[in-house]
């Protein structure tokens, strides 16, 4: 059997690194994380998009570890708040941020607002790269609408806020069984697979 690749994750989010080796699981890879690393470059998050921001993590860290690295951007998008908080999704209540007061913003915002006004999706970029540059980029898309008020303990972020219609249960209450069945993190990290199985058969 080949020796496993090393993949670095370009996020010191102990929860997201979590779910992407939960859905990585099944490839021969040695997963690590920034966590692994000192003296790591500075990534501002500046781009417009979720794509943006993944490229630039993966490529900056990739070419500071000269390892494949992933870099993941994502977020959630609300119809009635003009795709709000997108990008700024991690700090949408401010410099003070939380998950719980990034979710009370969300829910102030759409008050009075009846469910079917109350449509959003989480976006999640995926790019890979290496020591020579961006190997691939990918994108995963969930859609769902925002609860009344939050439910469940599952999961992180925007979770307790993030109902799907078919369950008539949030993310934070589904769980990470169905979870990472559907969720734009899922759908990102199924098409990232595809490359990386390449890039190990190389
Ligand atoms: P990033 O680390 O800049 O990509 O920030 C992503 C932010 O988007 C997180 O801090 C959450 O607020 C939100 N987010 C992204 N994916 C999820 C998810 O799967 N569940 C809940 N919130 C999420």
């Amino acid at each position: 059997m080949k020796p496993k690749l090393q993949l670095v994750v370009a996020t010191k989010n102990k929860k997201k690194l979590a779910e992407i080796k939960e859905i990585l699981k099944g490839l021969n890879l040695e997963i690590t994380s920034l966590a692994h690393y000192e003296k790591l470059p500075r990534i501002i998050e500046s781009g417009k998009t979720f794509r943006q921001n993944a490229i630039k993590k993966a490529v900056k860290i990739a070419h500071f570890t000269k390892k494949l690295t992933l870099g993941e951007d994502s977020g959630l998008c609300v119809y009635a708040l003009g795709g709000a908080p997108g990008v700024y999704s991690s700090r949408f209540a401010g410099r003070d941020k939380s998950d719980p007061k990034n979710n009370q913003k969300v829910l102030q915002l759409l008050a009075g607002l009846p469910l079917k006004k109350r449509k959003a999706h989480y976006v999640c970029s995926v790019a890979l790269a290496d020591k020579d540059g961006l190997v691939g980029v990918v994108e995963g898309r969930c859609n769902g609408r925002i609860a009344f008020a939050p439910r469940g303990t599952f999961g992180f972020g925007y979770d307790p806020l993030f109902l799907i219609p078919k369950y008539n249960q949030t993310f934070a209450q589904l769980g990470p069984r169905i979870k990472h069945k559907m969720s734009h993190r899922y759908l990102a990290l199924e098409k990232a697979k595809k490359i990386i199985e390449k890039y190990i058969e190389k």
